[in-house]
């Protein structure tokens, strides 16, 4: 049986590892905490990235290694390419660390962003924000993850307060002023590529964040067939650049009809929990494929589906459990506010079954106000 190593011991990994067993494939994970809610389903190698006694002895148990969590140092990535077989490769794991590494690469390849300037002194602040403008978000260029390592500035007079926050993180990291963008709506492209080139789209996925983490995500998102063909050449044109194997998700803004890159996360993403229950092959599926080499599967929508996040503490479970095609996830971690704990994904085989069912579902737990917004798109369908 293969061993599949994922560095990361999160919510991504146990659900990666839930893909594998059927596929015959065992799962070990690395992470720092002895508590990571994937050692609930997989094997746990308890270690940080700096101990290279562990990560060698990790390294020779499994037979690939991948990620949940972009973060793991680029360094780190590329000593356990030495060793044993890694995808994503480091090079392109570190373009999406960082930020304006990142953006960069959407310019070459013919993709739109807001506008942006590096920054890393307080001076470099001013001289930015004369350039681009107010209001804008100031963001470290690395670490960052659910809106954490932002600041919004309304005014330029709102720098020092920025600073006071960021400063630090200037220092170490670097940091990126971008313009902000009143978007009409925001979109992602999970994407998947294989070992041998094959690439394949999971249908354009609409978003809706609160407070910087995401909040809900509906799928396939409503949207012209030229908008849906750019979105999916772009993610191709991206994954040929950084010879990428495995599953990305690339976020996008919609402005007046023109598609500007945010971000693009390396690994299987949370706006693609929909397609465990709402795709043919789900992305956790099909990552597990692509980094052991085996066919692709896919990737259609069985129908419409709404994912639900749960911030913080999950809700009654019961709700979800007695609505029909509807799919409840606990992560099996502790509560924390601001922490992804579960999610939920509704499905149905039309648009306005599940309107009707999300109606219902988010009425029973109180939810009205997070699903008002899939709701209202909804019935634009
Ligand atoms: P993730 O959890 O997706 O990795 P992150 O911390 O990397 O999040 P971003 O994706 O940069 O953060 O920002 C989080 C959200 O904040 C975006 O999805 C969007 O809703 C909002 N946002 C970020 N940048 C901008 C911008 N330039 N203009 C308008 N809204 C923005
Ligand atoms: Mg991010
Ligand atoms: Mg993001």
């Amino acid at each position: 049986q293969p061993v599949l190593g994922i560095l990361g011991g999160g919510q991504l990994a146990r659900m990666l590892a839930l893909a594998a067993a059927p596929l015959g494939v065992r799962t070990r994970v690395v992470d720092s905490a002895a508590d990571a809610c994937a050692g609930q389903v997989a094997a746990l190698t308890v270690a940080d990235w700096t101990d290279k006694d562990a990560l060698a002895r990790f390294a020779e148990a499994v037979d690939v290694v991948t990620f949940d969590f972009e973060n793991v140092p680029a360094e780190t990535a590329q000593w356990l390419a030495d060793r044993v077989a890694v995808f994503p490769n480091p090079q392109a794991l570190a373009v999406a660390q960082d930020r304006l590494a990142e953006k960069t690469l959407f310019r070459d390849c013919g993709l739109a962003t807001p506008a942006y300037a590096a920054v890393d002194t307080r001076r470099g602040l001013d001289f930015a924000l004369e350039v681009i403008g107010t209001p804008a978000i100031l963001k470290t260029r690395r670490l960052g993850y659910d809106g954490k390592g932002q600041f919004r500035l309304r005014t330029a007079a709102d720098a020092d307060a920025a600073w006071a926050v960021l400063g630090a993180a200037a220092a170490q990291h670097g940091l990126i002023l971008e313009a902000f963008v009143p978007f009409d709506g925001e979109l992602s492209v999970l994407a998947v590529r294989g070992r041998d080139g094959d690439l394949r789209t999971w249908p354009l996925t609409r978003n809706w964040h609160h407070q910087g983490v995401l909040s809900l995500s509906l799928a396939p998102a409503r949207a012209d067939d030229a908008l849906k063909a750019q979105a999916g050449a772009l993610a191709r044109t991206l994954a040929e650049r950084l010879d990428y194997v495995g599953v990305f998700a690339l976020e996008l803004f919609l402005k007046d009809g023109q598609l500007l890159g945010n971000e693009m996360a390396p690994r299987v993403h949370n706006s693609g929990h929909w397609t465990i229950e709402g795709a043919l092959t789900s992305q956790f599926e099909n990552h597990v494929r692509s980094v052991l080499g085996l066919p692709l599967g896919d990737t259609a929508a069985r129908g419409p589906a709404l994912m639900f996040n749960w911030i913080g503490a999950l809700p009654d479970p019961a709700p979800v459990l007695r609505t029909s095609d509807a799919h409840w996830h606990d992560y099996g971690k502790a509560p924390r506010e601001g922490r992804k704990v579960g999610h939920a994904t509704v499905c149905a085989a039309d648009a306005a079954t599940l309107a009707a069912r999300v109606d219902a579902l988010a009425g029973a737990l109180g939810r009205q106000a997070q699903a008002a917004p899939a709701l209202a798109e909804l019935a634009r369908w």
